[in-house]
């Protein structure tokens, strides 16, 4: 640790992304991209709006922030973008944990929630997912810190029922519970309908994987309008101009053709629940996932060295070295050939691993 260095980053762990190789031309399945590039419209969008990078872009984002609104039926005052969802995700740790306010997760969930409170100095718990990976609701019930549930989960893909959420808000409504939904396009169940009547909820979306979008960084967090005003007043503490003026225009162009990009979303589950079969016939065991992604394992076969073989292979998906899912890899859903692809890989290496 460097003598400069603020003692209050002591704690700092930085958080390690999924790879993006530049060596080979990978099939990559390990960070939960779309396989869909942006339509047209929104790539017109970006140079249309390159034409004036001399300004500023608008730092209260209205335009985009209201076709949201209008997509949610809420009001624009509950909305507000944000530079990626792992932004929004500094905002909300850092607006409502401190010492005394200890943020709760599970143990096996987004990498990024603990790096976040050892950053900004609060600390955690981890609630042990059950033995099946699902999130242990009951231990959520009886615990009284805010909480943060990714919802679907990742790597695992289960999803909670919106009800189980509800329950949880109403049982203490002192509590915050923030729920990051950047799968939820994918077969989850939005809580956003329970914003206005919850003002202990907080939710946050993204763009990166449902349109297509994980290059242009647009995130957002929705809530009651008070939840909203004091996050909203962090954002401008901190970064007044968070989202470019690029990314803005791409974000209500891609609103514009929305059920087009939920149409590439219903494509993508299909074809998880294709993969997860085919799978499943060879052997593994499969989560069952309300996301964009897979999360698999095959009882004779380490998840580290079968992550290996497939890189080995030109196919990249993602292993996480905790103890607990050390076997297991995520396997993100591609297009239909990238996964054939996948499963031709899989095959050849249980063969050669006589297994
Ligand atoms: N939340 C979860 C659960 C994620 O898996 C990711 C993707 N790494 C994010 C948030 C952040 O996504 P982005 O910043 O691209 O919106």
């Amino acid at each position: 640790m460097s003598p400069y260095l603020s003692r209050r980053l002591g704690g700092m762990q930085p958080y390690v992304p999924g790879e993006q190789p530049r060596d080979r031309q990978y099939v990559k399945l390990n960070t939960n991209e779309s396989p869909f590039p942006p339509l047209p419209a929104a790539v017109r969008a970006a140079e249309r709006e390159a034409r004036s990078l001399n300004l500023y872009s608008d730092p209260e984002c209205l335009a985009l922030r209201e076709k949201l609104a209008a997509l949610h039926g809420i009001g624009v005052g509950q909305v507000l973008v944000t530079n990626g969802s792992d932004e929004a995700l500094n905002y909300i740790f850092l607006a409502y944990g401190d010492d005394e306010r200890p943020f709760l997760f599970p143990d096996i969930t987004y990498g990024l929630y603990p790096v976040l409170c050892r950053l900004y100095g609060i600390p955690y718990r981890q609630i042990p997912l059950r033995e099946d990976f699902t999130v242990d609701t009951a231990a959520c019930r009886s615990a009284h810190e805010p909480l943060i549930l990714a919802n679907p989960n990742a790597p695992t893909g289960i999803a909670l029922p919106r009800a189980e959420i509800e329950r949880l808000l109403a049982l203490d409504p002192d509590r915050i519970i923030a729920v990051d939904e950047a799968y939820v396009d994918f077969g989850g169940e939005s809580c956003i309908p329970l914003a206005e009547r919850n003002p202990n909820l907080v939710v946050v979306q993204t763009f990166s994987k449902s349109r297509s979008l994980a290059g242009g960084r647009l995130g957002m967090i929705f809530g009651c309008r008070e939840r909203i005003d004091e996050l909203n007043a962090v954002r401008c503490s901190l970064n007044p101009y968070n989202v470019n003026s690029m990314t803005l225009a791409v974000g209500a162009a891609v609103l514009d053709e929305n059920e087009r990009y939920m149409e590439n979303c219903r494509q993508i589950a299909d074809l998880r629940e294709d993969t997860k079969q085919k799978l499943e016939a060879l052997g593994f065991v499969v989560l069952p996932s309300r996301s964009n992604f897979l999360f698999a394992c095959r009882s004779g076969l380490d998840g580290g060295r079968y992550y290996r073989m497939l890189k080995e292979r030109g196919v990249l998906v993602r292993h996480f070295s905790q103890e607990r899912i050390r076997n297991w890899v995520r396997i993100s859903i591609g297009s239909p050939e990238q996964m054939q692809i996948l499963l031709r890989k899989t095959e050849e290496i249980l063969k050669e691993e006589r297994i």
